[in-house]
C-alpha cells in the first residue's frame, strides 16, 4: 500500500489545490475599469443594466441588486414581514446567515431536518415543524441542489406561508425546466467569489411580485421612497424624498454591477464546467463503497456549487477530521459544509439542543467538500480521485 503524504510519503500531486476559487479573465477586468472611468460609481446605469441581466437568467419579472447575500437575506426577511413572535422554518445545513437573517427580525428560527440522500431540508420534516406562528419557509438549495419546490410551494399554500429560496449555492441551476430565480416567492442570491459568478462582493433578491419588490428597493437604502404614492407627506417637490420605515445601506457599487455583468456572459459555460467535473468525480467514486453520492432528485438540473464527499466512517479506520489532514497533505484542500447552524455557540445560547436533527448532525460528521471551480483542469480533478481513492485504500477496515 502506498504511504500516505501525512506519514512521509509522497503527495499525489506537488501544488496545493483549494476548494474553490474564482475565474476573472481580461474582459471582467476591462469591465470593471471601464465602470471605474465612468461618471457613476454607485446608484448609477450598471445596477439597472445588472438587473435586466438577472432577470434575463433566472426568468424573474424583479431583481434588487444588494451589497451581499446576508443583506439579500435581510431585506427578503424584512420584506416578508417577519417580526418578534413569528417563526421560520429554516434548513440546519447551510451558512448561518440562512437563519441569522430571521434573527435580524426579532423572529425564531425553526430547524426542519435535512433528507439523509439529497441534503436539502426534507418536506415531511418542514410539515412537523409548522406552528399558528410560522409565517415563512428559508429554504436553501444546498450545493446548488433545487429543493423540493413544487411540495414546498403546496406546503406554503396550505399554510399560508411565504417562501424565500436561499439561493446562493443554485444560480444557474434548473427545477422542472424552469430557471432557480422564478419560482419561490423570493429568490437570494450570492455572489461572494467562491460561488459560482462573483462581484467581489455582492447579492441580490429576485420576486415577481410587484409589492415586494418595491418594499426591497426601499429597504435597500435606507427605507426612503422618492414614489409619491409611497409616501405619508407627499410633495411634488423636486428634491423631496421620505424615509416611510426604517431600512439599511445595502447598496451595490457600478463597478461591482459590471463585473457581475460580465461574469454572467460566462454562467452558461461556468455551469457545464462544474457539471463536467461533478460527472468525472461520480464516476470516480462509483466503484467505492466507503463514499455516499448524494442523492439527486429527477427534478434539479444542478448547476453544482459544492462537491461533497460523504464517508461511511464505519467502514474506515479513521475518523473525519484524519482523513481531511490526510487528503490536506497530498496537496488537496477540502473545507467541510456545513456545522448545523443551530450548533453554533450563539444559537446553542439561545437555547437550541444538540441533537435537534439527526440527519443533519450525522451529515456533518461524516463529509467534506471536495475541489469544484471553473478552473480546474482534468488532471486536477484526476488528482482529488487519485489521492481521496489513495486515502480510503490506506485506511480501509
Ligand atoms: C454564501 C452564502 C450566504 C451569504 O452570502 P454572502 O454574500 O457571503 O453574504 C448565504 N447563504 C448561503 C447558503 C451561502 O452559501
Amino acid at each position: 500500500m502506498e504511504q500516505l503524504a501525512i506519514f512521509g510519503g509522497t503527495p499525489v500531486r506537488d501544488t496545493k489545490i483549494s476548494y474553490g476559487r474564482q475565474c476573472i479573465e481580461q474582459d471582467d477586468i476591462d469591465a470593471v475599469v471601464a465602470t471605474l472611468k465612468s461618471s457613476a460609481l454607485t446608484c448609477g446605469p450598471k445596477i439597472n443594466e445588472l438587473e435586466k441581466a438577472l432577470c434575463d437568467v433566472t426568468g424573474a419579472k424583479y431583481a434588487v441588486a444588494v451589497s451581499n447575500g446576508t443583506a439579500a437575506l435581510h431585506i427578503a426577511a424584512m420584506a416578508a414581514g417577519i417580526k418578534e413572535g413569528d417563526e421560520v422554518i429554516v434548513s440546519p445545513i447551510t451558512f448561518a446567515a440562512s437563519a441569522n437573517c430571521v434573527l435580524y427580525c426579532g423572529g425564531t428560527p425553526v430547524f426542519a431536518d435535512i433528507d439523509p440522500e439529497t441534503y436539502n431540508i426534507s418536506p415531511s420534516s418542514i410539515r412537523k415543524c409548522i406552528t399558528e406562528k410560522t409565517k415563512a419557509i428559508v429554504a436553501v438549495d444546498f450545493t446548488g441542489q433545487a429543493v423540493e419546490l413544487d411540495e414546498i410551494r403546496e406546503i406554503c399554500k396550505e399554510h399560508n406561508l411565504l417562501l424565500i429560496e436561499d439561493a446562493a449555492h443554485s444560480i444557474g441551476t434548473k427545477y422542472n425546466g424552469k430557471p432557480i430565480g422564478s419560482i419561490a416567492d423570493m429568490t437570494t442570491f450570492s455572489f461572494h467569489p467562491v460561488k459560482t459568478v462573483t462581484a467581489g462582493e455582492g447579492g441580490a433578491v429576485m420576486t415577481n411580485d410587484e409589492g415586494l419588490y418595491r418594499r426591497l428597493l426601499r429597504l435597500r437604502s435606507h427605507g426612503i421612497t422618492r414614489n409619491q404614492d409611497e409616501m405619508v407627506h407627499a410633495t411634488d417637490d423636486p428634491w423631496y424624498n421620505e424615509q416611510v420605515e426604517l431600512g439599511y445601506n445595502y447598496r451595490m457599487t457600478d463597478f461591482q454591477a459590471a463585473l457581475l455583468i460580465s461574469q454572467l456572459k460566462k454562467l452558461p459555460a461556468f455551469s457545464a464546467r462544474r457539471k463536467e467535473i461533478v460527472t468525472m468525480y461520480e464516476k470516480g467514486f462509483a466503484d467505492v463503497p466507503e463514499i455516499q453520492i448524494q442523492r439527486e432528485i429527477p427534478e434539479s438540473d444542478t448547476t453544482r456549487h459544492l462537491y461533497v464527499l460523504r464517508l461511511h466512517l464505519e467502514m474506515l479506520t479513521c475518523t473525519r477530521r484524519e482523513f481531511f489532514d490526510a487528503l490536506a497533505a497530498e496537496n488537496i484542500q477540502s473545507q467541510v459544509h456545513y456545522l448545523p447552524v443551530y450548533r453554533h455557540s450563539h444559537y446553542e445560547n439561545l437555547g437550541y439542543p444538540k441533537g435537534l436533527c439527526p440527519n443533519a448532525e450525522k451529515y456533518y460528521e461524516e463529509s467534506m467538500s471536495l475541489p469544484l471551480y471553473y478552473l480546474l483542469k482534468d488532471e486536477d480533478i484526476a488528482d482529488v480521485i487519485k489521492a481521496v481513492k489513495k486515502v480510503i485504500a490506506y485506511y480501509r477496515k
